[in-house]
């Protein structure tokens, strides 16, 4: 049931991501989801090319994944993490440290990728007061993306976060320049000159470089060359920086390897997950990081980690995350991601012919489309929604990553919306 009032009570009183309270874009009432299905209120149902914004990888209402919950739920729903502990974070972190590189073995529970992100940029500062310095910059990439909260959002790209909006509080970091050589391109060494310059620079007073390593997500969905990522270790390792790859978006597969730091063979020293870490079912993140790196913190004059919010460690999302790891353990990922891979290739690179778009590109899972102009939202959304697909665009991008479980005609029926949605002049701003 969702009434006419209960629109109008959202458009009036419930901010959304991104949407003006005063002007809000139209907004889609979901009443259930099932597999890659959502079902509208109307009765109406949209296959889902989103995966809830990276993170329903196992599909919507997965019946294991109602289960973990549901049994853990039997048991306790929550309890405190201080000075306690339960069987779900133990499961769960078990999988984690195993399933991550060897040295990365000791685990934080954070509450969402944003504070992931926090703490992994406190670990850094920590570690080095462990070591007798302090070290409060960061050096990452120009189109990045790290989150919504002020430290997360200092190291994300100035102009698309309006660095500008905070300036005077936001810590000024270092940004190089993003990487021009895309994935699958012949590198050209000097596309790590910007950043080299800069580490060479202020190397002295790095804490951390941080990252998305190979796809830069919500920065501008841009894949870069593997080389640049291992230059940028051997750059951390030779100036003595920690390396912090923020892989809330890639992790579990989603860019064709379990973590997108394989495509480069490179080991971060702290690991930020989150997103598909729970299939999607509840909010969770953990940032991991070396011994190395605990040992430092463990040294700084706090003597530990300062850091314990009330819902560390939920055991709901818990419980639900180690299932939903369990199944991607169970290893049907590599081939559905390649075979997603295949499809969006084959059904996405011929719209490159397209006057609409700039480009067309193509990783693992996901699939980008980029206009010459940004698109109408709320046109090109009640297009979508019409055609029976949810694909939500923004900026010059229409993009999809899709469930891993989707079948090869739901997943031709969003790149058919997209091939006819560039045909429409009214779905583009003027
Ligand atoms: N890092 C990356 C790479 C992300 O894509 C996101 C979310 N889009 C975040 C951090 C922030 O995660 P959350 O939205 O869960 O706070």
């Amino acid at each position: 049931m969702f009434t006419p009032q209960d629109a109008e009570f959202d458009r009036q009183h419930i901010w959304h991501p991104y949407t003006s309270m005063r002007d809000p874009l139209p907004c889609y009432p979901v009443v259930a989801a099932q597999g890659t299905q959502l079902q509208l209120a109307d009765g109406r149902e949209l296959v889902d090319g989103m995966s809830s914004w990276w993170a329903a990888i196992h599909g919507y209402n997965h019946p294991r994944l109602n289960r973990a919950m549901q049994d853990q739920m039997a048991q306790m729903s929550h309890v405190m993490f201080g000075g306690i502990t339960h069987p779900a974070a133990v499961a769960l972190c078990r999988q984690l440290v195993a399933m991550t590189p060897a040295a990365l073995e000791c685990v934080f529970l954070a509450d969402s990728g944003s504070v992931a992100v926090e703490v992994a940029m406190k670990m850094a500062m920590q570690y080095w007061l462990g070591r007798g310095e302090t070290r409060q910059q960061f050096l990452t990439l120009a189109r990045g993306y790290h989150g919504d909260t002020f430290a997360a959002m200092s190291v994300c790209d100035p102009d698309n976060s309006m660095h500008s909006l905070w300036r005077g509080y936001l810590p000024e970091h270092h940004f190089a320049a993003a990487p021009q050589c895309r994935f699958d391109d012949i590198w050209d060494e000097r596309d790590t000159d910007d950043f080299v310059r800069l580490i060479e620079l202020h190397h002295a007073r790095l804490a951390a470089v941080i990252l998305e390593p190979i796809v830069q997500g919500a920065g501008g969905m841009r894949f870069y060359h593997p080389r640049y990522l291992q230059r940028v270790r051997e750059c951390c390792d030779r100036y003595d920086v920690l390396l912090i790859a923020d892989e809330i978006a890639t992790g579990f597969g989603r860019s064709g390897t379990l973590f997108a730091c394989e495509h480069a063979e490179v080991m971060p020293d702290i690991l930020c997950v989150g997103k598909a870490l729970t299939g999607g079912m509840m909010t969770l993140a953990a940032t991991l990081a070396t011994r190395r790196v605990a040992d430092g913190i463990s040294d700084s004059p706090a003597g530990c980690f300062m850091h314990g919010p009330t819902f560390m460690g939920n055991p709901l999302a818990c419980a639900v995350a180690a299932e939903s790891l369990a199944l991607l353990n169970e290893d049907h990922w590599p081939q559905q991601v390649a075979r997603i891979e295949r499809q969006l290739r084959e059904e996405l690179m011929p719209l490159r012919a397209a006057q609409q778009v700039a480009d067309v590109r193509v990783l693992g899972a996901i699939g980008v489309v980029e206009t010459r102009r940004p698109v109408n939202m709320a046109a090109l959304q009640r297009f979508f929604v019409e055609r029976g697909v949810w694909i939500r665009p923004f900026g010059r991008l229409i993009y999809l990553m899709p469930p891993y479980i989707i079948t090869p005609q739901a997943l031709r029926q969003l790149t058919e919306a997209i091939a006819e949605a560039l045909t429409q002049e009214a779905h583009f701003s003027a």
